[in-house]
């Protein structure tokens, strides 16, 4: 009934809002001005502030301990209630903000105290990332990537059988407007024979989902493929900047390290899985003579409807734009539907050999590039390697990121005779090095 399409709020905003119509009901953290960060609900374009909501006395039983357990200065102990709870919020929140509601009245004489304007709010991380973990599920940027260094092979043997990914740094994760330092590292520079030390020259974002995690496990008891959709709390988009010539050095034999640990960041709204529901589709057939997932990644219903439709967006405005008073540019329009493996699989997988996951653990899907170069999530998808510049609508070009660069990330979900629903702002500027 939340996702029904002929619900409208008395918040005006929330009608036709790009991002945050009544149907979406993403939440995050944020602070008024002036105050202690706390909880909030992201609808059109005001925050429903859930600490205020609470001591108002607007939500009753199990909604009143998810609100309560949401109203603090992280979503974690929300995130470990898990689905019934949450799903009894946004039901109430639906409710409460919904044209006609019984409450009406009474939240609008609350005022700004319950309902702030987002633009006079800062908004922070939605919870304390306990680890971050980045797949590679993304077959169309693992194919790309792959060929630019083995253009007869450019998926290794593994990649069909084993959703790929490594351990990440939850340290470094920041929120959207979050500016990003160029980072200095080892590189190995063309025709030489020793690395020097400097600043990164070949700066990258790359295009992702974000995946957080609700209810863990114990450790050595894994989640089972047909449990896994239950541990999910909810989605964000996560820009997972990269110095591809510090990766190039030290990626072998163990995988990326300060390539990607100088920061990755994340959009501010958990939006929930209720919310996506009229936006799942089934996982695409494999294509004929790829192997079957083994039985442990294998759950029939995730197969029917474990994928998502979800439209992402990579723009950049460069310094020379902003001065200018330029839109930013889109680089790229892509789509989740380009997901090898599912949310689920990424879940069962990582837990399966007793890894335990908490609440507030983060998942990056990997750069979710689709097979046309419109589609590509990544500046070395896009240039090939960096050898075919882009040309930017104002005569500029780009083969890596330069100092001054905003990279903007964008998702959005359409549905014919639904409201749209989109998940807001991932933005960071690139500061030059130190
Ligand atoms: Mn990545």
């Amino acid at each position: 009934m939340s996702n029904a399409a002929n619900r409208n709020s008395w918040i005006v905003s929330a009608n036709g809002h790009a991002d945050f119509p009544l149907q979406n009901l993403p939440l995050g953290i944020f602070s008024p001005q002036g105050q202690a960060p706390r909880g909030g609900v992201a609808i059109g374009e005001r925050i429903l502030d859930l600490k205020v909501a609470c001591e108002a006395g607007l939500f009753e039983g199990e909604a009143k301990t998810a609100a309560e357990a949401a109203s603090g200065d992280n979503l974690n102990a929300f995130f470990a209630l898990g689905g019934p709870a949450r799903r009894a919020l946004r039901a109430a929140l639906s409710e409460l903000l919904v044209e006609g509601s019984a409450a009406q009245e009474r939240m609008k004489a609350l005022g700004k105290a319950l309902l702030p304007s987002m633009y006079d709010c800062q908004l922070h991380l939605p919870a304390r990332v306990g680890d971050y973990t980045d797949f590679y599920v993304g077959i169309h940027h693992a194919n790309n990537v792959g060929k630019l260094f083995r253009p007869d092979n450019p998926l290794l043997p593994n990649y069909k059988h084993v959703p790929i990914g490594y351990h990440g740094r939850a340290s470094t994760v920041c929120v959207s407007g979050t500016p990003v330092r160029r980072p200095l590292g080892q590189t190995l520079p063309p025709g030489q024979e020793a690395p020097s030390f400097g600043p990164s020259k070949r700066l990258d974002y790359e295009l992702e989902l974000g995946i957080w995690i609700g209810q863990g496990n114990e450790m050595g008891e894994a989640i089972a493929i047909d449990a896994a959709g239950a541990h999910v709390a909810g989605f964000c988009l996560l820009n997972d900047w990269s110095a591809r010539d510090v990766q190039a050095w030290e990626y072998q034999p163990l995988g990326p390290f300060l390539a990607k640990n100088f920061a990755t960041t994340v959009s501010p709204w958990v939006v929930m899985p209720e919310a996506l529901a009229p936006f799942r589709l089934a996982q695409p057939a494999r294509p004929a003579g790829d192997p079957q997932p083994l039985p442990y990644l294998l759950d029939e219903q995730d197969q029917a409807s474990g994928a998502f439709d979800i439209e992402l967006e990579v723009l950049l405005l460069t310094a020379a734009m902003r001065e200018q008073g330029q839109e930013p540019q889109r680089l790229a329009l892509s789509n989740t539907r380009h997901m090898y493996w599912t949310v689920a699989q990424m879940v069962a997988h990582h837990s399966v050999g007793g890894c335990k996951l908490q609440p507030g653990d983060l998942f990056g899907s990997g750069t979710l590039s689709g097979p046309e170069p419109s589609q590509f999530g990544s500046l070395l998808e896009s240039t090939f390697g960096g050898k075919q510049p882009l040309t930017l609508a104002n005569g500029e070009t780009r083969t890596f990121l330069e100092d001054g660069d905003e990279v903007i990330l964008r998702a959005r979900c359409r549905r014919e005779g639904l409201p749209a629903i989109g998940f807001g702002e991932c933005r960071g500027v690139l500061l030059p090095a130190r």
